[in-house]
């Protein structure tokens, strides 16, 4: 069998992303990886009975009650130099390292891990590079405990904690951006072959990463002033700072991507004008940022919005502050409808805001909740209140319209329904009111349709999601790829990274064939 090497991976003079991603999943290379002298060495520096003796790190955190005074500071602080070596300590550098199955991008977890053990953290940075566009990013917003920790050897084989790999990802991808000595990958030389992403969230931004690394002109079309998707309008700064994602949108345009803000494709210009101006092939990544409602009685008053719009206004068009003429309501006695993370992420923004009283309304229990474990942990620390097993069925107003009121119906649970969740059920004459002067709908989002309905040929689900075949990320038209929330429905920042960069992948292949005939 050939056995990938770096050697005959190089290709121009760079290492190609897309094979370093199968090399991380070959098993063959990553036992030559993990065979290397300074990982046998630094296995037998401390005996595997030690290691899983260790306790967990556990990430510094603001003190709640002076971090809800800010809602732009960072919640995790993020680990010292001797946590993070202490924690990746805990690592066994298994033989057979079950965490990266649990990776959707397949980053080579034991060797960035160990090079933190060993002190080489900038090393470590390489490593998550070499498979993920967005390693600061995903350390602070990836739902490991789903991912990588819950395949770690210590959650699987032993019932233990795993080792805390976001904490370690993120570390890693900190050290270097403050180290000053921030790699930017190399790129092939240009192949001056135009190729174009549509919108700007993490799917495009892993693709547009592996397309420039392979020579492609890559230019990234955004509907909004801001670059980043979710990641500027939706994830508030207490969870993922802006300076962050702009460090690694400035890498993206060092290699040579171009963006171009305020352009809705369907609208300032269509697919056939793309087209015209040379474009190849596109990858559609427009996001899930249709917001829903509960089509429940007085919904329209004013003071009830979506999480969307809550989100943007305050993300994006700086609500918050008094100086900026785009007001948001700040509510004291706030409803979120939802258990998502755009639910907690409303919550503990209306709490920031000055709310006395921010409140969880939930039909399932906590159990049930499909926000990441850490944001209900800190939630609840920064005193929101929680009422599960709670379902909104009719909103009041005063005589101006605005809402003042809700009707609540309380909850009990039934059995799993398809998503393995035990279902909500109606407790009959449970209802009871609660005062309310904001309600913030975050009941989950559907596809972005402007795309589907503009392209009458694409092919789209019955949820108006973008069909695609698996393996490749081709739509039903050839020359367009789609990944990513507009392909899977809300999803999370890492599956839509690795749609990217399969699509990536296999656009890459579809034009070399294409252009050769
Ligand atoms: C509030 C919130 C919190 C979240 N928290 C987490 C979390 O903690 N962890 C996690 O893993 N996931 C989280 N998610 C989900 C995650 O952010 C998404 O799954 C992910 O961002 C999807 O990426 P994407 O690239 O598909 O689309 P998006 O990030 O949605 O980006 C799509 C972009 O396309 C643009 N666009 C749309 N149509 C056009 C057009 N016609 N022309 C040009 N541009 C267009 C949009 O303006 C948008 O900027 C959260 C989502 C929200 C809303
Ligand atoms: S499974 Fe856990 S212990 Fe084993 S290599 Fe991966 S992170 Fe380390």
């Amino acid at each position: 069998m050939d056995i990938p090497t770096k050697k005959n991976l190089l290709t121009n003079g760079i290492c190609n992303p897309i094979k370093l991603k199968e090399m991380s999943t070959n098993k063959e290379y990553l036992q030559i990886e993990r065979e290397k002298e300074w990982r046998v060495e630094l296995r037998k520096t401390i005996a595997n009975k030690e290691r899983t003796a260790k306790e967990r790190v556990r990430m510094p955190e603001m003190d709640p009650q002076e971090r809800i005074k800010y809602q732009n500071r960072e919640v995790n602080l993020g680990l010292t130099v001797e946590q993070a070596q202490a924690e990746a300590s805990r690592c066994l550098d298994c033989p057979n390292p079950t965490c990266i199955e649990g990776c959707p991008v397949s980053i080579n977890i034991p060797k960035f891990v160990k090079n933190i053990e060993r002190g080489e953290f900038l090393e470590a940075a390489k490593t998550l590079k070499e498979t993920s566009a967005l390693p600061a990013v995903c350390g602070r917003v990836c739902p490991q405990e789903k991912q990588c920790e819950s395949t770690c050897f210590y959650t699987q084989k032993m019932k233990k904690t795993p080792v805390a790999i976001g904490y370690l990802e993120r570390f890693a991808a900190d050290y270097e951006r403050e180290s000053g000595s921030m790699s930017v990958p190399e790129v092939a030389p240009s192949n001056g072959i135009k190729v174009a992403a549509i919108g700007s969230g993490p799917a495009s931004l892993s693709f547009a990463g592996d397309m420039i690394k392979l020579g492609y002109d890559v230019t990234v079309f955004e509907a909004l002033h801001e670059i980043g998707g979710v990641l500027k309008y939706g994830i508030p700064e207490f969870r993922l700072p802006n300076k962050i994602v702009d460090v690694e949108l400035e890498n993206l345009q060092k290699m040579g991507v171009k963006f171009v803000r305020n352009f809705i494709v369907g609208k300032t210009a269509s697919f056939e004008d793309l087209k015209e101006e040379g474009f190849e092939a596109f990858f559609v990544a427009s996001g899930a940022g249709l917001p829903r409602f509960m089509n429940i009685p007085g919904e329209n008053y004013n003071g009830i919005l979506s999480s969307n719009e809550y989100l943007t206004r305050v993300n994006l068009m700086n609500a918050a502050s008094d100086e900026f003429d785009t007001p948001v309501i700040k509510g004291k006695n706030v409803a979120v409808i939802g258990g998502g993370n755009t639910a907690m992420d409303s919550v503990r923004t209306a709490k920031r805001l000055g709310a006395d009283r921010a409140m969880i309304i939930y039909r399932r229990s906590r159990a049930e909740m499909p926000a990441r474990v850490e944001e209900v942990h800190h939630a609840e620390e920064e005193g929101i209140e929680f009422l599960n097993l709670a379902n909104p069925i009719e909103y009041f107003a005063d005589e101006k319209g605005k809402v003042n009121r809700m009707r609540i119906q309380r909850m009990g649970l039934g059995d799993p329904d398809a998503s393995g969740r035990r279902r909500p059920v109606v407790l009959e004459g449970s209802e009871y009111d609660i005062p309310v002067d904001l309600v913030i709908v975050a009941v989950g989002v559907s596809p972005n349709p402007l795309i589907p309905s503009e392209v009458k040929e694409l092919k789209v689900s019955k949820w108006g999601t973008i069909e695609v075949t698996e393996e490749t990320m081709q739509s039903s038209i050839p020359e367009m790829f789609a990944g990513g929330d507009i392909v899977r429905g809300g999803a999370t920042v890492i599956l839509a990274m690795g749609d990217g960069r399969k699509a990536a992948a296999n656009m890459d292949e579809y034009l070399q064939k294409k252009l050769k005939k």
